[in-house]
């Protein structure tokens, strides 16, 4: 079995106390332990960062851009054994894999523009002899917590424009597939990243509070869940640290009657489903208007779901969606089900005897869908995190636009529809941060910003794009007065230089 490490000063150090079991899904075979690091060990990396950080962060922008480009390069070099690492540790499957190391790839590309967003700006003569200028210079050192379900994506959303604005960056992965970002760690390395500025240290909550605890990190951004996001916010923000954090969701697809229903269909089953349901942008409530739509939306979703293939990422393209992360997860989906059936709705695909030969200590759920769901019942309440449809039936669009709005996360939403009028309505209306119209997982792409509202965000700024350099950075603004050599008509005197 193997023992991972963390990454220390450019070098993999082993763990000297606690550690976690880190599974292969597919098998829920143990495949490696991953140390979980204690205070003394953080704050000793945090020391090191913060010495590092000072010949990192006076390196102009453009060299610092340099190493994102080459990093862009290893990324893509490596693609393959990125996914391979990735799939075997959180489950999903191949071609998703690498779609979560390109997500965070294109912010990478997108931090290469550092010296244009860092250059700052310039009042000339912002009164007689005074000029003025705001400049935006690191923090110092910076630190990231991120979740399990995209362990490329994520840390890279963090470093990419940490490291680029000057910072030293601690991040701390998810304790359930930590290999990822740990070579993350080593293409940096070789993309010429000082030894230092970057230190992955792997561990669970006595490390999150050991971060909070450290009084040299400036930052913290988290990605998780909405208990641990509203404990990190109040925390951190309680140390005066600048802190942002995104939790959890429930993402609502509204399908109006006049909306093509064959593509709305597609599309739930992409968003509903893919990844086994551990998108946070993932579709998890279908909200058709009329019980006519509602009605020919199940006659389509149906057959499709029935279609569906789930399995080990090994089994290459025949596979929709793998595994669900861990037992746990398999076993709080399977609880959410059962209060469903337990609460009254009606369970249409039932997933629950899903099984798959050779395969049987895999963490696998079968596909569910689930109609006339209530927003009384637990499984519309909760974030689920898992392959479960609820459909909710709306008698007016005013009716479905309500259950989004007051549905206590506002991560994503969706309208599908023909009609421009009542889409232009749901963009300006709803209060939720990224809105599809006809696209059912608007995800946006690096060079704008990523957030959700309510309880799936907090703190004011979003991640990547402009906002990741803002969050990064402090402003300074200087103001400069020189004395004037010019005299009233224009002559120069050098006297008022001396
Ligand atoms: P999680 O909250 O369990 O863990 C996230 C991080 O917090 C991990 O690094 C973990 O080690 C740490 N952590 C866990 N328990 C902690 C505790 N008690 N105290 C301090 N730190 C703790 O989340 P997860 O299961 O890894 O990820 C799935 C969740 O993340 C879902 O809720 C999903 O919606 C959310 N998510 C949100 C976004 C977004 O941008 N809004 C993106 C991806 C995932």
């Amino acid at each position: 079995m193997e023992t991972l490490s963390h990454w220390i000063n450019g070098k993999h150090v082993k763990g000297t106390g606690r550690s976690a079991d880190v599974f292969n899904p597919a098998t829920g075979e143990v495949q490696a332990q991953v140390p979980l690091a204690d205070k003394a060990l953080l704050d000793s990396a945090v020391a090191d960062a913060a010495e590092a950080q000072i010949k990192w962060g006076a390196t102009n922008p453009q060299r610092r851009a340099r190493v994102m480009m080459e990093f862009v390069r290893l990324l893509n070099r490596d693609m393959d054994k990125l996914a391979e690492a990735l799939s075997r540790e959180h489950g999903k499957t191949l071609p998703d894999a690498k779609g979560d190391v390109q997500r965070g790839l294109e912010v990478i590309e997108f931090c290469i523009g550092a010296p244009h967003l860092l250059k700052g700006e310039y009042t000339d003569g912002a009164g007689p002899g005074i000029d003025m200028y705001s400049m935006r210079q690191p923090l110092g050192v910076v630190a990231g917590i991120t979740p399990f379900n995209f362990p490329a994506m994520i840390p890279m959303w963090k470093m990419g424009p940490a490291l680029t604005c000057g910072n030293a960056f601690i991040l701390k992965p998810s304790e359930r597939d930590p290999s990822v970002p740990l070579m993350l760690a080593e293409l940096l390395q070789e993309a010429g990243l000082p030894d230092g500025v970057l230190q992955v240290v792997n561990g669970d909550k006595e490390t999150v509070d050991a971060i909070l605890d450290n009084e040299t990190i400036q930052a913290v951004g988290f990605v998780g869940s909405t208990p641990i996001a509203e404990y990190i916010y109040a925390r951190g923000c309680a140390a005066g640290k600048r802190v942002q954090c995104f939790g959890g969701a429930k993402n609502h697809m509204i399908i109006m009657p006049d909306a093509d229903l064959d593509q709305a269909a597609d599309a739930l089953i992409g968003a509903g489903y893919g990844a086994a349901g551990e998108r946070c942008m993932a579709i998890s409530v279908a909200v058709p208007v009329g019980d006519a739509t509602a009605d020919a939306l199940i006659e389509r979703l149906v057959p499709r779901i029935e279609k569906l293939k789930v399995g080990p990422y090994t089994a290459g393209n025949d596979v929709d969606y793998g595994p669900v992360v861990t037992a746990a997860a398999k076993e709080n989906i399977l609880k959410l089900v059962q209060s469903g059936i337990d609460q009254g709705a009606e369970l249409v695909v039932d997933g629950r005897n899903f099984n798959l030969q050779g395969y049987e200590d895999g963490f696998f759920v079968g596909p569910h869908l689930f109609d006339r769901v209530t927003t009384d019942m637990d499984i519309y309440r909760k974030e689920i995190f898992g392959p479960v449809l609820s459909q909710v039936r709306a008698k007016t669009y005013e009716e479905a636009l309500g259950y989004a709005m007051d549905h206590e996360y506002g991560n994503g939403t969706a309208i599908f529809t023909r009609d421009g009028d009542a889409a232009r309505d749901f963009a300006s209306r709803i209060n939720i941060g990224m809105v599809g119209i006809n696209v059912p997982i608007p995800v946006p792409l690096a060079y704008h910003t990523f957030g959700g509202w309510k309880k799936s965000g907090f703190g004011d700024l979003n991640q990547h794009g402009p906002d990741a350099f803002r969050f990064y950075t402090r402003t300074k603004t200087v103001t400069a007065r020189w004395p004037s050599g010019i005299k009233e008509g224009g002559e120069f005197n050098f006297k008022a230089m001396d």
